[in-house]
């Protein structure tokens, strides 16, 4: 039997990075993955990951602090970006973040998904861990007996004080420990991919609410065997399903000129566009995160809206607050198997988590509400919060994920290991 500290099950961004932060701290850790890792991102010319995550502040500065943000610097895949522009199409409402308002250099930074999951791989090779590659977790025993034990595909077992489910949104983990969830589908569908448009970007990560879904453009860097005069944007277009799996269907002609007109040209023509990808977008938030032995983070306790691409960075303050929590109990002696122990971290996040879902929903349902009388209110309500500095301030702060109360692995890093 494989008997570990703390066995994490996932290695997508969330469960590879709090592998990385438990290793750091001491424990004795284990990583099971039903895929495999990829330390080592071979990518052909011109080939790109569709999915891009706007990283927050706390992300970059989790990332730096697990000395993983150097890897994906010299991957050199990633944009930052020193301005946002959201707008309303169905009237005069717009707002702008700068990160001059912020006394900043950036925003935050786009950043294909498999770079950073292959940058964490890779700093998991240098550590002292067990991994179980190509093995999927398919049980799990009860609760009252410790520690936990789960079974692999494959018959093997591996036991620990405690589980962490990273498995995201469809968590077995979640399932087994029979933790309950509230969810329902938002009435959109996201279409990702990557496009080739006539101007510069800007640094700006672009928004547009219309009256059936919000549209994104998120600048990315140029491609390096093109030159810098090349121009590429990552969209996701949040759609009803069968106008989103409409336009995936059309020609990349036809669909270059749909978005180039449902963009208002703001930038130009669109003149190429990489395979596009349908994913079906639904609100999930577990009601516990834990339970004795067991936790939830990341999109396997919550997934949310992508319109403010919040997600993952959610899961990183899951991240840094367990490793906190978990070091904490083991410095003073507590076991970190107890409720009360995990339910320190449920408290430093749930409420946050759900304050962020909460804000979203809103924001889904404000746009997709056509009525007159809301979109004037919309509309000034929108210019209204333009004009008013504090509440900008307030909404540009939670969207980089800066604010007082951050774990210390989410703030920014000690002189000596800032890179
Ligand atoms: C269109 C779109 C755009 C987004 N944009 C942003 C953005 O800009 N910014 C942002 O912060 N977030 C964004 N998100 C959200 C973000 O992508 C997710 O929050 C993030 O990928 C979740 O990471 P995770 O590690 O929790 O889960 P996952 O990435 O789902 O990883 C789970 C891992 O667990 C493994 N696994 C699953 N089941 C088992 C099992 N039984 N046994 C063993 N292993 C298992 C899987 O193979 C996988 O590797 C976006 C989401 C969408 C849909």
């Amino acid at each position: 039997m494989n008997q570990f500290d703390v066995v994490i099950v996932g290695a997508g961004m969330v469960g590879a990075s709090l592998a990385c932060g438990l290793v750091d701290a001491g424990f004795k850790v284990a990583l099971i993955e039903s895929g495999a890792l990829n330390p080592a991102q071979d990518w052909l010319p011109g080939q790109v990951d569709a999915r891009v995550s706007a990283l927050s502040l706390a992300s970059e500065n989790l990332l730096k602090n697990l000395e993983v943000w150097p890897l994906i610097e010299n991957m050199a895949r990633f944009q930052a970006y020193s301005a946002m522009h959201v707008w309303d199409a169905c009237g005069t409402g717009q707002l702008d973040f700068t990160a001059a308002e912020q006394h900043l250099p950036y925003l935050g930074h786009i950043v294909e998904n498999c770079t950073i999951t292959s940058a964490l791989h890779q700093t998991l090779e240098s550590k002292k861990y067990q991994l179980f590659e190509h093995s999927q977790v398919v049980d799990m025993s009860a609760q009252e007996i410790s520690p936990r034990c789960l079974t692999l595909a494959s018959g093997e077992q591996v036991s620990a004080t405690l589980v962490v489910g990273a498995d995201g949104a469809n968590s077995k983990i979640r399932q087994l420990a029979g933790l309950p969830t509230r969810e329902w589908d938002y009435p959109h569908h996201a279409l990702v991919t990557r496009v080739k448009i006539t101007q510069p970007h800007k640094n700006t990560a672009w928004q547009r609410f219309t009256e059936d879904g919000i549209l994104a453009f998120l600048p990315l860097s140029s491609a390096i065997e093109e030159g810098p005069d090349t121009h590429y944007c990552s969209i996701v277009w949040s759609r009803p399903k069968a106008q989103a799996e409409a336009m995936q269907a059309l020609s990349d002609e036809d669909f270059c000129h749909a978005l180039s007109q449902a963009f208002e040209h703001r930038l130009g023509v669109v003149t190429a566009s990489d395979k596009r990808y349908v994913i079906p977008l639904r609100q999930r938030h577990a009601k516990r995160y834990v339970q004795a032995g067991l936790v939830l983070v990341g999109d396997a306790a919550h997934t949310i809206h992508p319109l403010a691409g919040q997600g993952v960075n959610l899961g990183f303050l899951d991240v840094a607050a367990l490793v906190e929590t978990l070091q904490k109990a083991q410095q003073q002696g507590y076991a970190i198997s107890s409720v009360k122990t995990l339910e320190q971290y449920q408290s430093k996040r749930r409420g946050d988590n759900l304050r962020m879902m909460t804000l979203m929903e809103s924001f889904s349902r404000l746009f997709a509400n056509q009525h007159p009388m809301l979109s004037l209110l919309r509309n000034t309500g929108m210019n209204w919060v333009q004009k008013l500095n504090p509440i900008k301030q307030h909404l540009a702060q939670q969207a980089m994920g800066v604010g007082a109360h951050l774990p210390p692995l989410s703030q920014a890093p000690k002189p000596e290991k800032q890179t």
